[in-house]
């Protein structure tokens, strides 16, 4: 069995903190075992919870959407949590329960080795880096104990604030950058959003890998995040490539 493997059973029947009596699943790592790069969050949701795998709800949706943006696809990195347990209400895990779950993230990090770890919020960021303050710090490369790290944003902030979409979609774009990973979206600006008709900014986004050997197009809104897969403007899109 890989080492992983032992590490997930072992966080499933964990109990080193009192969030094992409230969750319904505990929530271990999951992705690619060779990742280049593993991003950190902070401790599953809801969906999490009921699901036993991270970031599939809401927060997962934004993290999904922006890693598309810049190119980098899930199935090739490794995602966690700072603590593998639902804290009751979504509230921010104690020092305590993030010291007893320590370990687990730990050992992630040394048996996958990654180039780099994408530290994402501020749990994250204090708990890994000792950071405070996300907003002046994100964006950049901080090395420990020989270890990389990037510092961004939660996924979920940009919930909350639509302003942090932009500011997350380009430090992605530096991390993907980082790992070598070529950029394959493109912008353009001032279209109608084909879905609500407003007129608003949209962004192309070319998913070449996507349902079946032809390429299609994915136009979204960026302000209203509706999305369309379509054809009629394809040469308008190609005209960008
Ligand atoms: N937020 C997190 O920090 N982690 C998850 O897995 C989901 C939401
Ligand atoms: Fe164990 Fe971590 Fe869950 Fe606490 S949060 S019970 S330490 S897996």
């Amino acid at each position: 069995m890989h080492k992983l493997e032992t590490i997930s059973k072992k966080v499933k029947v964990c109990e080193k903190c009192k969030l094992c009596e409230t969750r319904i699943s505990a929530v271990p790592g999951k992705g690619n075992f060779d990742a280049e790069v593993i991003f950190v969050g902070e401790a599953p949701g809801k969906n999490e919870d009921i699901h036993g795998e991270p970031f599939v709800g809401a927060a997962g949706k934004r993290l999904d959407m922006i890693l598309e943006n810049t190119g980098i696809e899930r199935k090739n990195v490794y995602i966690t949590n700072i603590v593998k347990c639902r804290p009751p209400k979504n509230r921010v895990p104690s020092k305590q329960e993030e010291d007893a779950c320590i370990d687990f993230i730990n050992k992630e990090i040394e048996i996958i080795n990654p180039k780099i770890i994408c530290v994402m919020g501020n749990t994250a960021y204090g708990t890994l880096l000792d950071g405070k303050e996300i907003t002046k710090n994100h964006g950049k490369i901080v090395e420990k104990d020989g270890r990389k790290f990037f510092v961004t944003f939660h996924p979920a902030a940009t919930i909350y604030n639509q302003k942090l979409v932009e500011e997350l979609k380009n430090d992605f774009r530096k991390l993907a950058e980082f790992l070598g990973i070529e950029n394959k979206i493109k912008q353009y600006e001032e279209r109608r959003c084909d879905y609500c008709m407003a007129k608003t900014k949209h962004e192309v986004v070319v998913m070449p890998k996507v349902v079946t050997r032809k390429r299609r197009w994915l136009f979204r809104c960026i302000e209203c995040n509706h999305e369309r897969w379509l054809q009629p403007y394809r040469t308008v899109a190609e005209s960008l490539y």
